[in-house]
């Protein structure tokens, strides 16, 4: 398992091929859009320069895993000799049909085949293959060269080969991986979109205002970042689409999202991405607000 296909190199993909690099490995990094694989290429530059000025990886570290990633705007090429596929492609069902249907017929018959999707199911995505057993959740978290959680999502039909197999490749990249089942949102989502929805709920209820919802659970429940601020993180757009995966999974009123979400995805202010969500990231305002996240 020395070679590695990742399918995306947007926000999450470039970040796991930086990932499977610097831990050695050769990374296939494909994307339809050149400007994605250039975009993914710069970011990677950026967090391993960084990573050279904080001192924790040398300027030849950097160099080493910069050379261990090639672009590919086509899947065949890049798929043709890798062991593992982690496919970090835009969160919608067709897509990720369609890709897995792709990767079935052009990968090698041993290949083991991972989505890294936050909510749809890994069994529906394995069903358009003909290799079930060997189709697996790889569910990073963002950023993914810093945050230690992989959540590893088996599938109806997930082997037990399978899923050892990735559970130990998942160390040797000095994460913690965490073996859940496939459910909707899995475990990671089916937790934190609740209380993000709730915290939307809390806003549009007129509790209270945005920055005091985020001191209330940043102060008082020490959280690392307050829920407004983490949705607007992960982008609103992100978050409404996996509130639905579960309001349709479980038939559950309580996953439905709150109306204030879906008005302001709808009128397009998706968080850090979009430069507006509950906070401003208009260029002038974007470095102090992302700073205050992370404080
Ligand atoms: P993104 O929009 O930043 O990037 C998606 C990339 O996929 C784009 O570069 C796009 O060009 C590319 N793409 C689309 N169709 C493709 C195809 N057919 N072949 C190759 N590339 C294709 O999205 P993201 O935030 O990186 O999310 C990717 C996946 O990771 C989703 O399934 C998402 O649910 C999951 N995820 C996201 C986060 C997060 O915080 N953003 C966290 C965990 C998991």
């Amino acid at each position: 398992m020395k070679n590695i296909a990742v399918i995306g190199a947007g926000t999450m993909g470039n970040g796991i091929a930086h990932t499977f690099a610097q831990f050695g490995f050769k990374v296939q990094l494909i994307d339809i859009s050149q400007a994605s694989l250039d975009k993914g290429i710069a970011t990677i530059t950026k967090n391993l320069d960084r990573m050279v000025t904080k001192e924790r990886i040398s300027e030849e570290d950097k160099q080493q895993t910069l050379n261990n990633i090639t672009t590919f705007t086509s899947t065949k090429e890049g798929v043709a000799t890798a062991g593992l596929v982690v496919e970090a492609a835009t969160e919608n069902v067709d897509l990720k049909l369609k890709i897995f249907r792709d990767l079935d017929a052009l990968c090698p018959k041993n290949t083991i085949l991972a989505t890294n999707t936050s909510s749809i199911s890994i069994t529906q995505i394995a069903a358009v293959t003909s290799r079930p057993e060997m189709v697996i959740g790889m569910h990073f978290m963002n950023p993914v060269p810093i945050m230690k959680l992989v959540e590893i999502i088996r599938g109806y039909n997930t082997s037990d080969e399978v899923t050892n197999t990735i559970m130990e490749l998942s160390k040797q990249l000095d994460k913690v991986p965490t073996e859940v089942n496939d459910y909707p949102g899995f475990v990671a989502n089916r937790i934190l979109m609740p209380m993000i929805n709730e915290s939307i709920e809390t806003l549009y209820n007129g509790v209270a205002g945005v920055s005091e919802i985020d001191t209330v659970m940043k102060l008082g429940m020490a959280h690392p970042m307050g829920p407004l601020q983490l949705a607007d993180f992960i982008g609103l757009d992100v978050c409404l689409s996996i509130l639905n995966v579960m309001y349709e999974g479980f038939k559950n009123p309580k996953y439905a999202p709150c109306p204030l979400l879906v008005n302001m995805v709808n009128a397009g202010k998706l968080g850090v991405k979009s430069g507006e969500g509950f906070y401003d990231y208009s260029e002038s305002r974007k470095a102090e607000n992302v700073a205050k996240m992370f404080r």
